[in-house]
């Protein structure tokens, strides 16, 4: 099978940095939008390609070697992202597509999309967001889903999470399919038939994706826009598409764009096989997960904080606290409270006498001695037990304790 490829990618007509990135580089193409405050977004598609970018074609399980290479950048922008407090919570979808023989192996994270244009236009992957799940459980219908605040907000994401859910898809390629890859930058814009309607009847791959990418920002261009077309033909070998985009090329077909210059006028078309772009932005809204775990540490170093406070101040007060008591048969000054809590004692002895607590227990006004008698201070205390001498030397004795 013979390849033919357009790309083009733009900053739209709204966000100030273009976040999204891409590939070509035959057999192995893909799209990726990146989301995040300050230089997340940007950072997080660029490292998620770069690392599909080494990506080999096994001889068998391609498509199992691309969700891993996936799984790989997912592991790489959590780790960026972990190390960089700039860059935390920053995530990026990934649409990638690998052609082998006959065949087109497709795996995918997010709501950039990939469709089969085979005599019409079939949508391949299902967008991993909170409003088509809505729509999967019919609380949606697809048209609401299309226009609703939230459309963007993510359900899973590269680089967010351990253990990411990659989907993947086979399917036998025919001479005269087109596939096309695509960020929500075109898809969030133009409807459905609009896109049908240019890949039918545009034949040229280049000219197509930057048709796509105009009439996306026509629509106002809320958002970056990057569109890769494929065209299968009878053959071998690729064929580069229309201006300058590189296929198949250089091992070191790597482009990034420039910070500025390249803005607003027009799509931008692919100079290298591998690009990425980066002016100022607008944050998408971050995935929901990483922000969920954040508060969660606040709360949990809240609560410690408090229960660590509670303790000295309990601490605290117990050893500003004083009684008289019995300890092994004598008459003790403790220092705490005479209670437990959780078997622990909450005082501990202090001062022994030489006096028996039995004796003294037998005396009326000290009968409650084991219960423990409190004092104000150890000064207190000690005056206590001075009275209870007394007493016992001024009372007859009943033989010994
Ligand atoms: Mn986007």
């Amino acid at each position: 099978m013979k390849l033919r490829v357009g790309v083009a990618t733009d900053v739209g007509r709204v966000r100030e940095r273009n976040e999204d990135s891409y590939l070509a580089r035959e057999p192995l193409f893909a799209v990726a939008d990146g989301m995040g405050g300050h230089r997340g977004g940007n950072v997080a598609s660029e490292l998620a390609i770069e690392t599909l970018g080494s990506f080999r074609v096994p001889a068998q399980g391609a498509a199992a070697a691309l969700v891993e290479d996936i799984k790989r950048a997912n592991l790489r922008v959590m780790e960026r992202g972990a190390s960089d407090r700039d860059l935390r919570g920053m995530g990026t979808t990934v649409t990638a597509l690998v052609t082998q023989d006959a065949r087109a192996h497709i795996a995918h994270v997010g709501d950039s999309r990939a469709y089969l244009l085979r005599d019409e236009l079939q949508q391949l992957t299902e967008d991993h967001t909170l409003v088509q799940r809505m729509v999967r459980e019919g609380k949606l219908t697809p048209e609401e889903a299309g226009h609703h605040p939230q459309r963007s907000v993510l359900t899973r994401a590269v680089g967010v999470e351990d253990g990411l859910d990659v989907d993947e898809l086979t399917l036998d390629v025919h001479s005269g399919d087109r596939i096309l890859l695509c960020t929500d930058g075109l898809t969030s814009m133009v409807e459905n038939d609009a896109i049908e309607r240019i890949l039918k009847d545009e034949p040229d791959p280049q000219s197509a994706a930057e048709q796509l990418v105009s009439l996306a920002n026509e629509a106002g261009g809320e958002d970056n826009i990057t569109v890769v077309v494929v065209d299968f033909e009878q053959g071998d070998g690729a064929s580069g598409a229309a201006d300058g985009v590189t296929v198949a090329s250089s091992p070191s077909a790597v482009g990034v764009f420039g910070e500025e210059g390249n803005g607003s006028a027009g799509p931008r078309t692919g100079a290298a096989a591998l690009g990425t772009t980066s002016v100022e932005e607008l944050p998408r809204p971050t995935p929901i997960p990483p922000k969920r775990r954040r508060r969660w540490i606040w709360w949990v170093s809240a609560i410690v904080l408090v229960l660590i406070l509670a303790v000295i101040g309990t601490r605290l007060y117990i050893d500003r606290q004083w009684y008289v008591g019995e300890s092994e048969g004598r008459v003790a000054i403790f220092n705490g409270i005479p209670t437990k809590i959780l078997g622990i004692h909450l005082a501990h002895v202090a001062e022994t006498t030489e006096l028996s607590a039995s004796r003294a227990e037998q005396l009326q006004p000290w009968q409650d001695l084991r219960d423990g008698i409190t004092a104000n201070n150890l000064h207190d205390a000690e005056g206590i037990v001075t009275q209870i001498r007394a007493d016992l030397a001024s009372s007859p004795s009943r033989g010994t304790p």
